[in-house]
């Protein structure tokens, strides 16, 4: 009952340990949350599960099947998709074409690329925006383009790194809301999150890192209490008086 397996990661970028020695495992339809200070080696992490950059050392595995040396277009076809935290939607392209794009890393099928983009628009809802260039959406809209670029291969796995980064206060209810519906479909989701009002309200399980290590792996309540990441990450007003 393993859908993603990630054992002794190791990227290093000269003499930094972007992640060291990092192994977890998603089960099938899963929300987990990773959580970290700025630098933990988190979005290292998505890169490396989706072929983003190869490993120094360590194995990822998707059903049990290695996928640690496939290229990002095959991982995306085996059904793992991934949002990235810095937007870069195609500010001249509309919505639909940009998550067309999305579509086509896992069909080669154009028809059946729309069709797919246009669902995935209207999931997030996006399909009144549908012709709108990516430049005229707003910071909430974007974030919202990204996921529908991420759902339209129609991912078992999804990666969501910071989807509430950067968005207004009034706008992260809503992609609450919607983290909540994606998930309720099937897949499982693992969620780089800062806000821990909005972790605690998604995650079932909790991988917290620093220095590009895991230092907890538990439920939420217990990672909360946690006196490493306390130390490392919450700050003093959360450690239990
Ligand atoms: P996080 O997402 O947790 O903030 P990152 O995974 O982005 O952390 O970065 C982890 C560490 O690896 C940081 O020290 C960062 O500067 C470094 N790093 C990440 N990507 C690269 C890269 N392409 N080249 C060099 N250093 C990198
Ligand atoms: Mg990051």
């Amino acid at each position: 009952m393993t859908l993603l397996a990630v054992a002794g990661l190791t990227k290093r970028f000269g003499g930094i340990v972007a992640n060291r020695d990092i192994s977890f495992e998603v089960r099938p339809g899963e929300l987990v949350g990773v959580i970290g200070p700025n630098g933990a080696g988190k979005s290292t992490l998505f890169d490396l599960i989706t072929g983003v950059t190869r490993p120094d050392d360590g194995r990822v595995t998707l059903d049990g099947r290695d996928i640690t040396a496939l290229r990002p277009d095959q991982i995306s076809r085996l059904g793992v998709a991934r949002t990235f935290q810095k937007l870069r939607p195609f500010h001249q392209m509309t919505a639909l074409e940009n998550v067309m794009i999305g579509a086509l890393q896992s069909t080669a099928d154009v028809g059946a690329a729309r069709r797919a983009a246009e669902e995935a628009l209207a999931s997030v809802g996006l399909a009144e925006r549908a012709h709108a260039h990516a430049r005229a959406l707003s910071t909430g809209q974007r974030k919202r383009l990204e996921l529908a670029r991420a759902l339209a291969t129609r991912p078992r796995l999804l990666l969501l790194d910071e989807v509430t980064g950067g968005v207004d206060q009034g706008a992260i209810p809503g992609l609450i809301r919607l983290v909540r519906d994606l998930h309720a479909r099937g897949p499982a989701l693992v969620v780089i999150e800062h806000n821990m009002q909005v972790i605690m309200e998604l995650a079932q399980r909790i991988v917290a890192l620093q220095l590009g290590e895991v230092i907890a792996d538990g439920q939420p309540a217990e990672i909360l209490r946690h006196p490493r990441v306390i130390d490392a990450y919450l700050g003093e007003s959360w450690r239990p008086a």
